[in-house]
């Protein structure tokens, strides 16, 4: 029963109405208002959190569907949980307080309740726009330098490829890579994000994947001498052609696949002998493997964007209720740059 200092108000989510099978679809997903009390517990170390911004990353779409792996498929008439950037409203922590900005796992819902306070990261720099905390300077961020410093261990004057690279990782990766004077090429699926990547984030090349019949010729059109580093966003048919041109000592930084996530059977990949005659390196990894290592990374990442040494792409949309059409949007392409939905703004 709700005490006299208890306040309840409605909250609007967006809740998993079935799973999803194959591709994730707008009416698997439903918006609903529920009510939430914006008092925690007395006793609990829970907060409650007014939504700002929260972020469609091309895993929630797996996530949407029935795994059958405890704790990765979403709960049905849930509301879907994702990264996002929040004001602490009321607090049972102690290094949390009322007013405070966070960023972490939340709900795409007006307000959460949040028990596993462990996945929230307190925002001190805010002469940055907050939205950044769902992209650069949150879980893409964290991934694009692990993957490529980490994972890739890259070297000046290397040839680097990104796929999928005007996206939320992608486009940082590139721009890391021509900070360490390497030599950048990324693909992407429209004319515009081709230009973009050529004009605005400085690859020295770009292509548009699916105006080419023949990646592999792709490839060898724009590293004649082969790759040193393949940032895989996609997999398949273009891993396959990567294959084919990584020179020796190559490393393969696996960040994800997207082209294989909505598929009933995965593609095959033909060419992995070339691993062993190339002596090519390829890993996997999660962002959250180097979330231990954030205040490291805000360190090196911070100066870039105040000295406007890098930029960040975003694709803004307004309201939860337009959140599902933007995540969907996802695997066809229709983002351009880092996905991110305003939930409030205020
Ligand atoms: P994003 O900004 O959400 O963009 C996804 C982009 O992927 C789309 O805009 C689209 O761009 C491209 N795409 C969609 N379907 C495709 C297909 N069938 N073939 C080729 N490209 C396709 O993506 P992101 O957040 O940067 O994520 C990029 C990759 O990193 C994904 O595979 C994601 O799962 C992975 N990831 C991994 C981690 C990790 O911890 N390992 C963390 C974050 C992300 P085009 O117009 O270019 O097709």
């Amino acid at each position: 029963m709700a005490s006299d200092s208890e306040v309840v108000v409605n909250n609007k989510q967006v809740i998993l109405k079935h799973f999803a099978n194959g591709a994730p679809k707008e009416s698997d997903l439903e918006v609903k208002t529920s009510s939430i009390s914006l008092k925690v517990e007395p006793g609990s170390n829970a907060v409650i959190v007014k939504n700002l911004y929260v972020s469609c990353d091309p895993l929630m779409g797996n996530r949407m569907k029935n795994l059958g792996i405890p704790g990765l498929s979403y709960t049905l008439e849930s509301p879907l949980e994702a990264f996002g950037v929040a004001r602490v409203v009321d607090s049972g922590h102690s290094e949390l307080k009322t007013g405070d900005l966070v960023w972490g796992a939340v709900g795409w819902e007006e307000y959460s309740l949040i028990n596993n306070t462990q996945s929230l990261f307190k925002i001190h720099h805010t002469d940055v726009p907050l939205s950044y905390y769902t992209g650069i300077l949150g879980m893409p961020g964290i991934t694009a330098w692990a993957g490529f410093y980490e994972l890739a261990a890259p070297k000046k004057g290397e040839n680097v490829y990104i796929s999928a690279a005007s996206g939320a990782v992608g486009q940082l990766v590139g721009q890391f890579a021509k900070l360490m004077g390497c030599y950048v090429v990324g693909s992407a699926g429209s004319k515009e994000k081709v230009e973009i990547l050529k004009n605005k984030l400085g690859f020295d090349d770009a292509f548009n994947y699916k105006e080419e019949q023949d990646l592999n010729g792709a490839l060898k059109r724009c590293f004649p001498e082969g790759i040193d580093i393949y940032f895989e966003n996609v997999g398949g048919k273009m891993l396959d052609a990567v294959l084919q041109n990584m020179r020796n000592h190559g490393r393969i930084t696996a960040c994800g696949m997207i082209s294989q996530y909505n598929l009933r059977q995965p593609e095959g990949v033909h060419n992995l002998m070339n691993i062993v005659f190339q002596r090519i390196q390829m890993k996997g990894f999660f962002a959250t493997d180097y979330f231990h290592e954030y205040a490291k990374f805000l360190e090196v990442v911070l100066p870039l964007i105040r000295e406007g040494k890098i930029i960040y792409l975003e694709d803004i949309v307004e309201g939860l209720e337009n959140a599902p059409a933007a995540l969907v949007g996802l695997f066809s392409g229709r983002n351009v740059g880092k996905q991110v939905v305003v939930v409030s703004k205020d």
